[in-house]
């Protein structure tokens, strides 16, 4: 590595989420010069196609001159003003109407915050601070369920449900409670059908509601397709049941949209794809497509009722980022909105997902891959080391690590979580470049099953 390089300059001074942070001084960076729609580049001069939207949230590729103009336009306009304390502007005004307008269910307002994991935070706040206007501060605890990733604030850490997230931290925090992932392949007992699968995940719920108290429980926390659980979707009735049960003891549901919002699962939210019914939507990624951090929570009038008297009682909502609302990222994001129903996005899914689910179906023939699913542009299949006794490969094989490298070389970015090949395209890839993104990835799982 040359010493002015831009790599020893990143090892220098760069401290990268997510990392091993001693590996990463050995092998250094690997530095994205560029990009063209769904293919990104580095500085050797190789081409990825990225199968992941980089974080599940480029829906419209890398580059846009038309969203880059409207950035430039609000920084000459007005590149900051807050919104706390009465002020406000109309991005801000403009963006929340258009929330609420294509909200999948009735909702009342809308807190813009800027990052996913804020806005689950601030969900959280949301959810104690009804309670405590109802007269119920008691309820307190959050259940959501193992496999999930809710964000790493550390609230939003907290709801989520892999260890690995919790580690050297001393989190979660008390009262973050969990129940299991909702993945049949791997956790059906013998000869259970999907639909008592859901009914058993979903006794499971009532159990921990019953033995800690229903009068504690504050709200239950879920994704529609589990995307850290590998882009997991729910297996039958799932949803049903659970929000039977959550009704029943007059629970809130919140519904983490990060991922699956804004056209992501075949509709415009992963809500109507699931038929749930939430008080409280978070959303963020495809919100902006990812040009400017922003993420919003939407609530109903039964909560917003609540905060009214409550903030009266006390004085103030005393709650607020100061970038919430920014007038540059939401101006972006309204004109991202605004592109994803000219080219009908919800329309565009739809018109690939036979074929994308083709796909997972044709990948999970592989010897070393099974159980495809998942709806829209969102799905995976599970990575096995045996199909008859569904076993993983042990953790020293690092499968993971073995693909990721093997896709690579294929020019292909892959995620591989929780055992699965989790795909997220950019909402704008075409039926050619699906198929590119089947081929590679087979290409480089012959290369790993060779290999074992
Ligand atoms: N919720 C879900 C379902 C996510 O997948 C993520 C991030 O991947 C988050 C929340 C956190 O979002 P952010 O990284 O913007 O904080």
């Amino acid at each position: 590595m040359k010493p002015n390089s831009l790599a020893a300059r990143d090892i220098a001074s760069v401290l990268h989420p997510q990392t091993n942070l001693k590996k990463h001084m050995d092998v250094g960076p690997n530095i994205i010069t560029g990009a063209d729609g769904i293919h990104i580049f580095d500085d050797s001069g190789n081409r990825f196609l990225d199968s992941g939207a980089g974080l599940w949230c480029t829906a419209l590729g890398y580059n846009s001159e038309r969203i880059a103009k409207v950035a430039y336009d609000a920084m000459k306009e007005l590149g900051y003003y807050q919104i706390f304390r009465h002020a406000s502007h109309a991005p801000a005004i403009e963006l929340s109407e258009k929330l609420l307008e294509i909200s999948p269910v009735p909702m009342s307002k809308v807190m813009l915050q800027c990052s996913g994991s804020e806005a689950n935070d601030t969900a959280v706040k949301v959810v104690w601070y009804y309670w405590h206007g109802k007269g119920q501060p008691e309820r307190r605890k959050i259940i959501s369920r193992m496999g999930s990733y809710h964000g790493s604030t550390c609230v939003a850490v907290s709801l989520t449900g892999n260890p690995k997230y919790h580690s050297s931290f001393g989190l979660p925090f008390d009262g973050f409670l969990k129940v299991s992932r909702p993945n049949f392949y791997r956790d059906a007992e013998q000869g259970e059908t999907e639909d008592a699968f859901s009914q058993r995940l979903a006794g499971e719920l009532e159990e921990l509601i019953l033995s800690e108290g229903p009068e504690t429980v504050a709200a239950f926390w879920a994704d529609p397709i589990q995307g850290n659980a590998g882009a997991l979707p729910p297996p039958a009735g799932y949803f049903e049941k659970i929000q039977k049960v959550l009704n029943k003891y007059g629970i809130l549901f919140v519904a983490d949209e990060v991922i699956c919002g804004f056209g992501r699962t075949g509709n415009l939210w992963g809500t109507q794809t699931y038929d749930l019914k939430p008080d409280i939507i978070t959303c963020a990624k495809g919100l902006s497509a990812a040009m400017q951090p922003i993420s919003a929570v939407l609530l109903n009038d039964m909560i917003f009722d609540v905060m009214v008297s409550e903030s009266d009682r006390i004085g103030a909502f005393v709650h607020g980022y100061t970038y919430a609302g920014h007038p540059v990222a939401s101006s972006v994001a309204l004109e991202v909105l605004k592109i994803y129903e000219e080219m009908d996005i919800v329309g565009h899914v739809r018109s690939l997902e036979t074929r994308f689910l083709g796909i997972l179906d044709e990948l999970s023939r592989h010897p070393i891959a099974a159980s495809p699913g998942g709806a829209g542009l969102l799905g995976g299949f599970e990575i096995v080391a045996d199909k008859e006794a569904r076993t993983s490969f042990p953790a020293d094989v690092d499968i993971a690590g073995r693909l990721d490298e093997a896709a690579q070389a294929e020019g292909l970015i892959l995620r591989i979580a929780s055992d699965r090949v989790a795909f997220s395209p950019p909402l704008i890839i075409s039926e050619p470049e699906l198929d590119e993104m089947a081929e590679k990835t087979y290409a480089a799982m012959d290369t790993v099953h060779r290999s074992l």
